[in-house]
């Protein structure tokens, strides 16, 4: 016996627990007498009615005025099965990978990031028509998801978190049938009814083990005592039970549970239904909540709480009347951006905090493989959140196409496609701005809507969209050249064999660590390091494996010293190493560690590597040219005395 939950007056649910639908919560009078194929096929966007709970009108005047001052998105997710399904879909969707073990509130957050799970919580502002049940239905699933959650921890035959978001969205259907998203965008259509299972999975983009496992627990519930339980749905069915115990009741009715159910949560309920109650007022407490407020009618003379909607709007206005504040963002006039990922990322974040797209990702176009390389940077210019390749259709290649020819926003709708841009980054819609129409490989900028269900379509926001990424493709080709010129300044400073600094810059960096020595009154020590017997390495083994020797010398002084320290090829098989702050004994300790090091690596590469090495400290009257020449003189004692050692100039000069 499946469940059938419609908006259509009069069809009876005959499933064990029933809604009472006479009063279809989307309202609309001509919604009754159309079939739900119809509802189904004219909401282009399953999310649109799925508002996230917290986001229920009432429950944030009345009941969240003490709210926590940040709930995490963890804690915000845990008792939001709204939001979490939204945000399951998002970690779905195939920018995120599509992988099997995305099934708890840790693993979601961890794929779509903090701030995308926060955003998600807050979703537009909806009102219902009768509160009541969903307020039931939402209590009920929050304690069965903890009951569940104290059982598996008890069972250990699932892991807990896993429990926990099953039991929180095992009512997933009648979530449907109850939420009504009351948006000023959102169409009465917008209401979602799902028919059955299959339909359900396909329209909510769920992965299919997610969906597997919730069609499964829901068949289990539906079908009744002599069903074949898994551990799993006894599970979910005792911590349904156990939740009807502790006093949070479904606003259906719950059918005489199975006699192994009935054992499983009688055996738990001296554990877990005293602290069930307990345990669901503080996840509440934690964002904000008092448990023993919900459900009341809000009182209105403390209507004194932000009412999203308006802040949204204001939100909307000020990003137009202060345009200006996109280029500042974005040129760094109000913080640094060091480099050009840094400006891709403070492009994206304008455009969700300014321009309050739900999502922004800087995609680069590869033309030879068709290709679009996704890129969704991480909090200023951290390391990318994601990088993801998404295969462009032919259709996908000529809107980026049109985009760079015309250089303004262009809109991709194609929704259910399987395959493409849209699919690959799970939207309905986005809109991509092209960001670099000149470089061989070009940058555009994409952003959408999804989560919030609105439409990215409105004509002020895509010129500000424009606005940014010319702006943001300034900034990007300035500093790329900035950084050009740096590199082509360094090349001339940098031995190319082994990329160490050359001659001149030794020279140069020494007169400044001399300089600097003497002002702070620092100890300065210099090492002259010369390969033994190259000329016959070179004879020996060919000039390559002469060059092999060389670099690999030069990584080892690389890895050995701190980067503090100046290292450069001074001559063709020597290298001067300045070490500051350094005294003549620690010198000789860290030379010590060189002769092994450098032999080792040596081996490594199959070449008999050993160097000599000349050590002199700063005098008191010393020049540069001075302790170069004390250097040298220590170096050819080492030499004179059979090479393969250190020694000493203590000359004080
Ligand atoms: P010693 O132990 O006294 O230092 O003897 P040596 O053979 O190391 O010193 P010598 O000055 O006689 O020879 C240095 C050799 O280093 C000669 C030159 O061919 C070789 N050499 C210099 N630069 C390079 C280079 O870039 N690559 C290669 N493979 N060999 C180089
Ligand atoms: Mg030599
Ligand atoms: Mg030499």
């Amino acid at each position: 016996m499946r469940r059938k939950l419609r908006s259509d007056r009069g069809a009876a649910c005959r499933g064990r627990r029933h809604i009472d639908l006479s009063a279809p919560p989307c309202g609309a009078e001509q919604d009754r007498e159309r079939p739900v194929t119809a509802l189904l096929s004219s909401t282009t966007d399953p999310f649109a009615g799925l508002p996230s709970i917290l986001a229920m009108r009432d429950l944030r005047r009345g009941h969240l005025r003490e709210a926590h001052p940040s709930p995490t998105a963890a804690t915000l997710l845990r008792v939001d099965p709204l939001a979490t399904v939204r945000a399951l879909c998002l970690a779905a969707a195939p920018l995120y990978g599509r992988s099997d073990d995305t099934w708890s509130v840790a693993t979601i957050v961890a794929a779509i990031g903090e701030r995308l799970a926060l955003r998600v919580a807050s979703a537009p502002p909806c009102v219902v028509v009768d509160a009541g049940p969903l307020h039931q239905l939402w209590l009920h699933a929050v304690a069965t998801a903890k009951a569940a959650e104290l059982l598996a921890h008890g069972t250990g035959s699932l892991p807990p978190e896993e429990a926990h978001l099953l039991g929180l969205l095992h009512d997933l259907p009648l979530w449907f049938a109850l939420a009504t998203q009351r948006a000023p965008q959102a169409k009465a259509t917008d209401s979602v009814a799902l028919a059955d299972a299959d339909e359900r999975r396909r329209r909510l983009g769920l992965p299919d083990s997610v969906a597997n496992r919730l069609a499964a627990a829901a068949a289990a519930i539906e079908d009744g005592p002599g069903a074949k339980l898994t551990e799993v749905t006894q599970i979910l069915l005792a911590a349904q039970l156990l939740a009807e115990l502790a006093g949070f009741t479904h606003p259906g009715r719950l059918s005489e549970p199975d006699h192994a159910v009935q054992q499983l949560a009688q055996r738990s309920a001296a554990a877990i239904g005293s602290v069930l109650r307990d345990s669901v007022a503080a996840d509440l407490r934690a964002i904000g909540i008092d448990l023993d407020g919900v459900g009341r009618e809000p009182d209105s003379s403390a209507d004194s709480g932000i009412d999203f909607a308006t802040a949204a709007e204001a939100q909307g206005e000020l990003a137009c009347i202060d345009a200006a504040r996109l280029a500042l963002r974005v040129l760094g006039g109000d913080r640094p951006i060091p480099d050009y990922r840094a400006a891709l990322a403070a492009s994206a974040e304008t455009a969700t905090t300014v321009l309050d797209y739900d999502r922004a990702m800087v995609g680069h176009w590869i033309r030879e493989t068709g290709a679009l390389v996704i890129q969704q940077p991480g909090a200023s210019g951290d390391a990318p959140l994601l990088r993801h390749s998404i295969r462009l259709t032919p259709a996908d290649q000529s809107a980026l196409h049109d985009a760079l020819h015309a250089c303004r926003p262009v809109l991709l709708a194609a929704a259910g496609e399987r395959d493409g841009l849209l699919a690959g980054i799970g939207a309905n819609e986005a809109l991509v701005v092209p960001i670099n129409r000149k470089f061989h490989t070009p940058s555009f900028l994409l952003v959408d809507r999804t989560i919030s269900g609105r439409s990215v379509q409105a004509e002020r926001s895509s010129e500000l969209l424009t606005m940014l990424a010319v702006t943001t493709g300034m900034r990007v080709e300035n500093l790329l050249l900035d950084r050009r010129a740096r590199r082509s300044a360094q090349s001339a400073l940098v031995d190319p064999l082994t990329r160490l600094w050359n001659r001149r810059m030794g020279i140069a960096t020494l007169d400044q660590a001399i300089a600097r020595a003497r002002r702070s009154d620092t100890d300065l020590t210099v090492l002259m390091i010369d390969l033994d017997q190259f000329k016959k390495l070179n004879d020996t083994y060919g000039h390559v494996q002469g060059d092999v020797a060389l670099r690999a010398t030069a990584g080892v002084l690389r890895h050995t010293l701190r980067r503090a320290d100046t290292i450069s090829r001074y001559g063709g098989e020597e290298f001067l190493v300045l070490l500051t702050e350094t005294s003549a004994e620690e010198a000789s300790l860290l030379a010590a560690r060189l002769f092994v090091e450098i032999e080792a690596r040596g081996h490594s590469v199959n070449l008999p590597i050993t160097v000599s090495i000349g050590q002199a400290s700063l005098g008191a009257s010393d020049t540069a040219e001075g302790i170069l020449a004390r250097a040298d003189r220590a170096l050819y004692a080492s030499k004179a005395q059979g090479r393969n050692r250190f020694s000493v100039d203590d000359d004080d000069a």
